[in-house]
């Protein structure tokens, strides 16, 4: 249909705040200390009681479950746990443990303390997790050997370990799982001025001149993500040094996220294409997500997991039971007349300005 061709976006996005290919340097702007991590406050405090009970203790950390979206620092926080007890980590994911097996490798292989990481912990299948059971509690591996009526079960003594797992909805944890954990952190969007400092130190890591403008405006276009924060201050280091003397000022940062057709609010085209179906397809909405992810040539995943939360954040967009419907904030945002029964719930919102 001609119509949903207008809607069709690119599926690699600057926006993304899950990892892609250009975020190669991530490892070197990672902090490696809890005081060089920036914002979390909350996280952090306790985390350092933690440490320290620990460390006077002489015993491993117990088991930490990190739970917020991606592009946080739940894998960063992970790394800095592991520097402040003095243990190394083991780095893997869910969909990469796919059998019992896997997991006994990756566990036989700790040394006492180490810390075990696990990303999307949600999507272990139910096989793995019911070995990864004792391994929490009791610190051993209880495996099947043979087959019929001369199997046996034989137990493995596992060295004192700490898993750290992470997930974006822990929500979505078993209930068996999710009681394992002594320790439950969650990590909340940063605010733009984090987000600057973020920029500013990375930066400096990177060797790029930035002043506080341009740190600002690419951090309110950073959709409350470091990750995305760090892939933009890239991206436009290379229109500074192409258009301009290579330092990134307010002017650059501005220009540069303009060509790259990301909004003052770090919409992009995918993010503006889902409100602009909303109202020019479905009167506002309601609408439901499938007949919109068709509408946009989309997956309902895609739109559910990526675009949705940040619009929701920013109060452009609301499920309700009947479907997805657009605000008058949104409205104001594309510059697009608010339809009247909007504007009657006008005086009760905040009057946030557009920005784009
Ligand atoms: P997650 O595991 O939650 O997806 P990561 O830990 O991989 O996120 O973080 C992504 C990038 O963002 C890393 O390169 C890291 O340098 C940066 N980052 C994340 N949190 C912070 C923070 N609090 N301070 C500074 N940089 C951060």
């Amino acid at each position: 249909m001609a119509q949903n061709q207008e809607y069709t976006v690119d599926p690699t996005r600057l926006v993304s705040p899950d990892p892609t290919p250009a975020d190669g340097e991530e490892n070197s702007l990672r902090p490696k200390t809890l005081d060089d991590y920036v914002g979390q406050d909350k996280v952090k405090a306790n985390l350092r009681i933690y440490l320290r009970a620990a460390q006077q203790r002489g015993e491993p950390m117990d088991h930490i479950l990190l739970y917020g979206p991606p592009g946080l620092g739940k894998t960063t926080l992970a790394g800095i746990v592991a520097q402040e007890m003095g243990v190394q980590v083991r780095i893997t994911s869910g969909p990469a443990i796919e059998k019992p097996g896997d997991l006994a490798a990756l566990l036989t292989n700790l040394q006492e303390g180490d810390i075990l990481f696990i990303d999307e912990i949600h999507r272990l299948s139910r096989q793995v997790e019911e070995v990864l059971y004792p391994a929490l509690e009791d610190f051993a591996l209880d495996i099947m050997i043979g087959k019929g009526p001369s199997a046996q079960s034989i137990r493995i003594n596992l060295p004192r370990f700490t898993l750290i797992g992470a997930t974006t909805r822990a929500g979505q944890l078993t209930g068996p799982l999710r009681d394992r954990f002594g320790i439950l952190l969650k990590l909340e969007p940063y605010s733009p001025d984090e987000l600057a400092r973020i920029i500013t130190r990375s930066a400096g890591i990177l060797g790029i001149p930035i002043d506080e403008a341009g740190a600002l405006e690419l951090a309110r276009c950073s959709r409350g993500t470091p990750r995305i924060a760090n892939r933009l201050l890239k991206r436009v280091r290379d229109f500074a040094t192409v258009q301009g003397d290579g330092a990134i000022d307010g002017a650059i940062a501005v220009a540069a996220r303009k060509q790259m057709d990301i909004d003052a609010q770090g919409l992009d085209e995918l993010d503006r294409g889902v409100l602009r179906a909303i109202i020019e397809l479905y009167g506002g909405g309601p609408v439901g997500l499938d007949t919109l992810a068709a509408a946009l040539g989309e997956e309902s995943v895609t739109l559910e997991d990526i675009c949705e939360p940040y619009l929701m954040q920013l109060g452009y967009l609301t499920r309700t039971p009947r479907g997805r419907c657009v605000t008058r904030l949104a409205y104001e945002h594309l510059r697009l007349p608010v339809p009247r029964r909007l504007r009657e719930d006008a005086d009760e919102a905040d009057g946030q300005q557009s920005l784009y």
